[in-house]
């Protein structure tokens, strides 16, 4: 323990991605005294890890962007319809400077433990190098895809090359050159990454297990028009996008497939596709609930893949046929299948033949081995609960996640978990969170957390949870939207199958953004039904609760004082 103490804040963030950044922004201003706690050197979350060749978002910029304040939205200059990784990094770090963000993150910190006390309601929070910190409320900014996972491949760490994870990419640039790499996974951030490490590498082996649907980006520099009609209408178009089930513009329709003829569903999908992006996702409105619609979908894309890769075999295999499209958030491409057309560019079906191990030299599957340099690993994350149960989290009478959540997770809205009071989280499993534009689910939840602490403050609680009942119920009924659709249909991360020994549960919830936000808007407008507040030992009648030896106790209450870094 060092020396200095300091006081328990009233709020600790842990995460300092764009949804601890909006926290950290409103619950200054809303006057708590807030401290964001980041294992980075740097603020950015997604953005600040995953810098591999390609990596951009799949929502458009002007969209992937927040709508607190209108000076920002209107002095930011978006260069590209979808912005790449630099420029939205740039972004992230515009906004922490700014606001002022900056001295209030404290960086380079592992959160390792999170402790309730029951006796003042406090938690304590501790990093992996035995730092102390306390606050009365703790919200979990950790982002869904923030875990990277590493495939447990027999010899991995015997490889004698390079080898990098696209979640967790180096900071200086990666030069392929001449080298024969391995690309293992054809998921969103491969899709992204092969184009432009085949431009570069002397080969490119393609490592598949299962191919995903992608639909081009289309992108390009976003043209001064676009970019006014946007900044003249921002209100207006935020104000659409919540009224769309993934808040999303132009994705809902209004028609199911069996409405149209062949021609209109036809000229749907073309329209869809000559769009570009995520869109094609909800080409039909049934397209997650009937098989012949969203098959319609489906063979549409697998004929475009066809068109464009020339070798049969590869067309083939590139086509997925074991998902429905959607169940697995599209990919978005720039000349994703046609680099297949490439001479230095070999797809190697790892079904079929699975990879046995890794050697010193490269892969080997049970067919062939492959001679390489580079191995990269595009094998995903531990998604939606892993950020989570990477710490050793502790509610009420010492209970944990790992148990709490030991056969999928429960939550009360994605928001709060029975059990642990005081705690929330930031698109947590149970909210619409990655079926949607996740910046758009950001501000909700943090809008929504703040009226709910501001609340507490007003009414004079300082504990808040969920009851069992109501997180009984919301788990009851994420599991009734999603079971009737495709999304269930799939081996997808959604459904926790990337993980061996992962419970096979779907955690997203499937109900639209729009209709989630109307309840989690009903639960506040009610006084927060499901949730119980009341007022922990520390701020009850003292005579009621505590006694004075644990009063002076609380009130004594100190932490040991965080080691700052030059960045805080
Ligand atoms: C490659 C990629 C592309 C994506 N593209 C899009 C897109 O185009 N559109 C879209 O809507 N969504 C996209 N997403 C989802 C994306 O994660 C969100 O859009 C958004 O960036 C999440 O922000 P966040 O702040 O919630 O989480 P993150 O950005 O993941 O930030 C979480 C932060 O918490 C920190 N952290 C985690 N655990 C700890 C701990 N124990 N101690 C200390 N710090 C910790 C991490 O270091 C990280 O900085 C993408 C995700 C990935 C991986």
């Amino acid at each position: 323990m060092a020396a200095h103490k300091e006081p328990v804040l009233d709020i600790i963030v842990v995460g300092a991605g764009f949804a601890g950044l909006y926290l950290l922004y409103r619950l200054r201003t809303l006057g708590f005294q807030t401290l964001v706690i980041e294992a980075a050197d740097g603020v950015g979350g997604t953005r600040y890890w995953n810098r591999y060749p390609g990596a951009r978002c799949d929502v458009e910029s002007m969209a992937y962007s927040y709508s607190f304040s209108e000076s920002l939205e209107q002095d930011w200059v978006w260069t590209e319809r979808y912005a790449a990784q630099p420029e939205i990094l740039a972004y992230a770090n515009h906004v922490t400077d700014r606001f002022g963000l900056r001295k209030d993150i404290r960086f380079n910190t592992w959160v390792a433990r999170a402790v309730f006390t029951e006796t003042d309601g406090l938690w304590t929070l501790t990093s992996d190098e035995e730092l102390s910190f306390g606050a009365r409320f703790v919200i979990m900014a950790l982002g869904c895809l923030s875990a990277p996972h590493r495939p447990d491949i027999p010899g991995i760490s015997e490889f004698a090359g390079e080898c990098y994870h696209t979640g967790y990419w180096p900071h200086q640039e990666v030069d392929f050159s001449g080298k024969t790499v391995g690309v293992i996974g054809t998921g969103s951030s491969a899709v992204q990454a092969i184009p432009l490490i085949a431009e570069q590498a002397a080969h490119l082996s393609v490592f598949q297990r299962t191919p995903n649907f992608s639909i081009p980006a289309w992108n390009g520099p976003l043209d001064e028009e676009s970019q006014r009609h946007w900044k003249n209408n921002y209100r207006t178009l935020r104000a659409k996008a919540k009224r769309t089930s993934s808040g999303i513009l132009n994705m809902d329709s209004d028609h199911c497939a069996a409405e149209l003829s062949p021609d209109e569903q036809l000229r749907e999908l073309d329209r869809r596709w000559q769009h570009g992006g995520l869109i094609m996702w909800n080409a039909f409105n049934d397209i997650m609930t009937d098989p012949a619609s969203n098959e319609l979908a489906a063979s549409f894309v697998r004929r475009k893949i066809r068109e464009k890769v020339k070798d049969r075999k590869t067309a083939d295999l590139l086509c997925p046929e074991d998902h429905p499209l959607g169940s697995k958030r599209l990919c978005v491409d720039t000349d994703y299948y046609e680099t297949f057309n490439r001479k230095n560019v070999t797809l190697v079906d790892i079904r079929s033949h699975p990879i046995e191990k890794i050697t010193a030299q490269g892969v080997q599957t049970s067919h062939d081995s492959y001679a390489l340099d580079v191995i990269v690993l595009a094998t995903g994350f531990d998604a939606m609960t892993g950020p989570m149960m990477k710490i050793d989290i502790r509610g009420r009478d010492g209970v944990s996640i790992e148990r709490k959540w030991s056969d999928g997770p429960r939550t009360y809205l994605g928001i709060a978990i029975a059990d642990f009071p005081n705690l929330f989280m930031v698109t947590g499993p149970g909210s619409p969170s990655v079926l949607s534009n996740v910046l758009l689910a950001i501000e909700q939840h943090v809008d929504w957390i703040s009226d709910c602490l501001c609340h507490m403050r007003s009414t004079g609680f300082d504990i808040i949870e969920a009851s069992p009942q109501a997180e009984d119920d919301w788990v009851i009924h994420v599991n009734d939207v999603a079971n009737p659709t495709l999304y269930t249909h799939s081996d997808s991360w959604y459904m926790g199958a990337n993980i061996p020994g992962k419970p096979r549960v779907f955690m997203p919830y499937v109900g639209g953004a729009a209709n989630y936000r109307e309840l989690c808007n009903e639960v506040s407008d009610q006084g927060y039904t499901g949730f119980t507040m009341s007022k922990s030992a520390a701020t009850a009648p003292r005579n009621t609760v505590v006694s004075a030896n644990e009063q002076q106790r609380i009130d004594s209450q100190t932490f040991s004082q965080p080691r700052r870094n030059s960045t805080s």
